[in-house]
């Protein structure tokens, strides 16, 4: 089983600029020259720094791939979902500008002048519908392939289907219209009985946010992953207290919890009523639920990497202080973060960060 971010940002897509870069650069010039002795060879220096100098967070909106055995999960449908889709339809010779003008209507196969590629089925699982979440769904590849089953779930799938087509009407948002898309696009509404798809067993509850949010649990081979995000949690009203223990029962022995936590501390205090979390909340909710891995997810599109780093600095030292000792794993989403387990019960994860995805094979 592998997880794999391709959006991690939360709002809105934020890229980095230069001077995101030049900060990197300094700092890394800066341990340059306090090694002792000064580092002879450039490449394998830089080898040595650690993430936070030589990768980006990333500035693409929420898309959580988890696959396994050929079968393909997609949550969310931020801009991050556009190289996902580069990737399971690699196309070198893509333009996308033509991609939208003529080849929509015309519902051509696979890969332009190939032959046509064999049926397959993705599975996209959406938390809710706030544009940051389905904002990349039409530059997502597969949707222009006929040979491509999509199934869409939703606690509601008649929103789901009104927000996707919304942001598809023609022509004032966009060039094609969503029943133009040659894919076979299905919606199916989330049912208590939950979902079994391929080896994965498939869980959700509602989360409290404006216009509501859906955390997924996704178990297969003895692991356990959980997905929240967009949820605020805050205060000790009734209603507060049992969203709160009913998200503590829902993440209990997760392996893996990838939270919201878009806010510091103070920030989600002074923005209460916006739909979203602190780190330092999340970290209590993680030891209280025997969390293995936390990831911080659904970052602020305002804060730099240097912020988002020493936020993370914080709940681990915050983590450290509150359950010494504990081995709860704290880590930042990043693009590219590739976790993967091994397919048989009791493996030890890998966790290899940034730009993990450009290396990935091609299947
Ligand atoms: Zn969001
Ligand atoms: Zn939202």
């Amino acid at each position: 089983m592998i997880i794999r971010f391709w959006g991690v940002r939360g709002s809105l897509p934020s890229p980095s600029g230069f001077s995101e870069l030049k900060e990197k650069i300094v700092q890394a010039v800066e341990l340059a020259l306090k090694a002792k002795p000064l580092p002879e060879d450039a490449e394998r220096f830089v080898e040595t720094l650690p993430d936070r100098i030589t990768g980006f967070v990333g500035g693409n909106t929420p898309c959580l791939e988890i696959s396994c055995q050929e079968r393909i999960l997609i949550f969310d449908a931020g801009s991050g979902i556009r190289k996902l889709g580069e990737h399971l339809t690699p196309r070198p010779e893509l333009d996308i500008e033509e991609e939208l003008r003529g080849r929509a209507k015309a519902g051509l196969p696979g890969a332009a002048g190939k032959a046509a590629s064999p049926k397959r089925h993705l599975d996209l699982l959406l938390t809710h519908t706030h544009w940051d979440h389905i904002q990349g769904f039409p530059f997502f590849a597969p949707v222009y392939d006929k040979d491509t089953s999509i199934t869409i779930h939703a606690v509601n799938s008649r929103a789901a289907e009104d927000g996707l087509r919304a942001q598809q009407s023609t022509p004032l948002l966009f060039p094609i219209h969503f029943d133009e898309l040659p894919a076979d696009i299905r919606f199916r509404a989330l049912t208590e009985e939950g979902l079994r798809l391929g080896p994965f067993a498939v869980d959700f509850m509602r989360l409290p946010h404006p216009g509501g949010s859906t955390a997924y649990r996704v178990r297969a081979f003895g692991r356990t992953v959980v997905f929240a995000t967009d949820y605020e949690l805050l205060g000790d009203s009734p209603e507060v207290n049992r969203a709160r223990e009913d998200l503590r029962a829902f993440v209990q022995g997760a392996d893996v919890f990838i939270s919201d936590t878009q806010y510091s501390y103070l920030e989600s205090h002074s923005k209460e009523g916006w739909g979203h979390s602190n780190a330092l909340n999340v970290v209590e909710m993680a030891h209280a639920s025997g969390v293995k891995r936390l990831y911080l997810f659904h970052h602020d599109p305002s804060n730099s990497d240097r912020k988002l780093y020493d936020m993370l600095e914080k709940a681990s030292n915050y983590s450290e202080l509150l359950f010494p000792g504990s081995g709860l794993a704290i880590c930042l989403a990043t693009e590219g973060t590739a976790i993967e387990f091994p397919e048989t019960p009791g493996g030890a994860p890998s966790h290899r960060p940034h730009n993990a995805g450009s290396r990935r094979r091609r299947e």
